[in-house]
């Protein structure tokens, strides 16, 4: 979470995170805690280059699927990067 503000912060993205202390278990916790840690952009102008630019950046740090797919919606083949069909906006199916 740290690590996606800051890379935010590089692009000028000024962004906050709610629930930080939840990142992991607390001392003698089994369970996580209830709330994920989230990112909240402070100008609303700055969402969806936030949104897109942690996606990318969540896309990054997992191994990526070589296989291209088709889309269960619409049929359409689509490039293994993507995880939403482009044409219909359908996810893509783990
Ligand atoms: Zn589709």
């Amino acid at each position: 979470m740290e690590y996606l503000r800051s890379v935010l912060a590089e692009r000028g993205i000024a962004v906050f995170v709610r629930n930080p202390t939840n990142t992991g278990l607390a001392a003698g916790e089994l369970t996580p805690a209830v709330s994920p840690p989230e990112l909240w952009a402070m100008a609303e102008e700055d969402y969806a280059a936030a949104e897109r630019l942690v996606k990318t950046t969540l896309e990054e740090m997992r191994p990526i699927s070589t296989d291209p797919w088709v889309c269960p919606k619409c049929g359409e083949h689509l490039e293994p990067q993507f995880e939403v069909c482009w044409k219909c906006g359908h996810p893509r199916d783990m």
